[in-house]
């Protein structure tokens, strides 16, 4: 039945434990491809692309992501419900179990890493349950070459066991899955789970540890992208504001869409070879790069297709979440190799469900310190039948739950470097205009496009008071006019057409801020505590 069984592999796993099994080694994107479909794991798109179901998980699971709390990362690692501790007793019993496991399976091995600037470069083994999963990580890490390959010696090693579930009382979990970082061990456990996302998150969060701390460089939860003069510009924002959507332009060369280092030699690099977009409501005309990156060889997760293989983008019967994985080289213009200069802009990235904050707004260094540590989005909530309200959510500096150290140590970094490139920062609302969730609209993606490359050409410049407005509430300065932006736009009071009822709501918001920030107040200096909003209510 399975003649991968014949292919040649080339390691042993014996320094792991895995003594038995059947080991795929590198198999090429076609050959997992085709075992997925053989081993009826998955079907093929019309595309040509991979469709696969995740299984019980379709997104993290972060009150299942754990560290193991040892010699190097006690005094270090912000312990609390997001980095929550585990013992390396514990952990070690685990993976003997997990190991266990995975002796009598056909197993599929990769060699690949991340970082795109060689002097950071981490090299990793990924040993994984499924071929598909196997498919996600040569999409999503780097691929060395050929003589790249020849003497690798893998640093860290990320077991991916979806199939095995733990025992919570016994092993220390909270449930049957996990997602566990040793940092003694240098290995990432990840079982229960068939969600492809906790390979890449948990060697994000690793680099996050570990670029601050031995390499002094700020990792950061963005996308990148560089112009035509060679400028780059940084996108931040939390899951869901439009990293990968507004990262991905046919204008400028994509440099990566989720993770990046900025580094002490004034560059910003990838850390990833490839791109996991959402696919919820994709269209080829408002994104045609995305769109035309689900071919053979990229993975869909979780959608829904007819008989023919034509996937409907609308239909979320399985999850929200639905996503597709590619390596870079699907999209026509990227950078190579990814990385870019200093950036000259950078943008918060918002989905203000409250639809109170300006769609545009540039911030001053204080703001800009203030916001990246509040890290604000917002969540629609249904609350009772019909009923649905804007949540706000916070996550320090626009990933929280990637983050080991106090968010401190990041925003003092990223201050730092604002500060030292001159680099300008805006925040921007890709969420709700002309009222909150359930009167008011999501702002047009063609707009924020708009507004987006008028900062990057230059249009946008906030000379004097008549090109920009400072806000009431939030003390930020509002574009009066932008190109290609109908004016109204541009305010958000404007476009409610009800003063009290935006006041009301804004104040909502300024006061969730105020409230998130007090954990925070006793790092913060006087500076950037001024950097919030103006106005509460009373
Ligand atoms: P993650 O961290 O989970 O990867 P992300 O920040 O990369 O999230 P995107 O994948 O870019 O988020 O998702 C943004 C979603 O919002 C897309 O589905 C996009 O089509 C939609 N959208 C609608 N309006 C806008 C807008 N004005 N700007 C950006 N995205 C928008
Ligand atoms: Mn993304």
């Amino acid at each position: 039945m399975n003649n991968s069984k014949n292919r040649p592999t080339s390691i042993s796993l014996e320094s792991y434990g895995i003594t038995h099994a059947n080991i795929n080694y590198q198999l090429s994107p076609d050959d997992l491809h085709q075992i997925t479909l053989e081993r009826k794991m998955g079907r093929e798109a019309s595309s040509g692309a991979l469709a696969v179901n995740t299984g019980e998980f379709t997104g993290r699971s972060p009150k299942d992501r754990f560290i193991v709390r040892d010699a190097i990362t006690e005094d270090k690692v912000w312990w609390s419900d997001i980095n929550i501790p585990f013992t390396p007793e514990k952990f070690d019993a685990l993976y003997d179990k997990v190991i266990a496991y995975l002796n009598d399976k056909e197993l599929y091995v990769r060699d690949c890493y991340a970082c795109a600037d060689h002097n950071y470069r981490m090299d990793i083994r990924v040993v994984n349950e499924y071929p598909w999963s196997n498919l996600f990580v040569y999409n999503m890490f780097i691929r060395p070459t050929q003589e790249e390959l020849k003497d690798f010696d893998p640093e860290w090693t990320v077991i991916n066991a979806p199939g095995f579930m733990a025992d919570a009382k016994e092993d220390g979990t909270r449930q049957h899955n996990f997602a566990i970082l040793n940092f003694t061990r240098k290995i990432a456990l990840v079982g229960g789970t068939g969600y492809t996302g906790e390979i890449k998150k948990g060697i994000f969060s690793a680099l996050n540890f570990i670029l601050p701390v031995e390499k002094n460089t700020l990792p950061m939860h963005c996308s990148a992208n560089v112009g035509k003069d060679g400028t780059t510009a940084l996108f931040f924002g939390l899951s869901g504001t439009g990293k990968t959507t507004l990262s991905t332009d046919a204008s400028r060369k994509l440099i990566g869409d989720d993770e990046h280092g900025w580094n002490n030699e004034n560059a910003v690099f990838n850390f990833e070879g490839g791109c996991y977009a959402k696919v919820i409501n994709l269209s080829k005309e408002k994104e045609p790069e995305i769109y035309g990156a689900i071919k053979k060889g990229a993975i869909l997760e979780n959608v829904i297709m007819d008989g023919n293989g034509v996937v409907d983008f609308a239909d979320t019967t399985i999850t929200q979440n639905t996503r597709v994985s590619y390596p870079l080289y699907h999209i026509e213009n990227v950078q190579r190799p990814s990385i870019g200069k200093n950036p000259k802009n950078i943008f918060f990235l918002t989905a203000d469900a409250f639809g109170v904050l300006p769609p545009i707004s540039k911030l001053t260094p204080s703001q800009a310190a203030y916001h990246f540590i509040s890290g604000y989005t917002a969540k629609v909530a249904g609350t009772e039948a019909g009923v649905v309200e804007p949540i706000p959510s916070f996550s320090a500096c626009f990933g929280a739950p990637f983050m080991p150290l106090h968010p401190a140590k990041y925003a003092e970094m990223l201050s730092r470097k604002m500060q030292d490139s001159g680099v300008s920062v805006w925040l921007v609302n890709t969420g709700w205009t002309g009222g909150p969730y359930g009167v008011g609209t999501r702002m047009k993606l063609q707009y924020t496009r708009a507004m987006i490359n008028a900062v990057l050409n230059g249009d946008l410049g906030l000379y004097s008071y008549d090109d920009y407005h400072i806000h009431s509430v939030f003390g930020v300065a509002q574009p009066r006019t932008c190109p290609g932006v109908p004016t109204d736009v541009l305010s958000p009071r404007t476009t409610w057409n009800d003063d009290k009822a935006y006041y009301t709501t804004a104040f909502k918001l300024t006061n969730a801020f105020r409230e998130n920030f007090k954990k925070f107040e006793a790092y913060a200096s006087e500076e950037i505590r001024r950097g919030g909003p103006q106005r509460y209510a009373f």
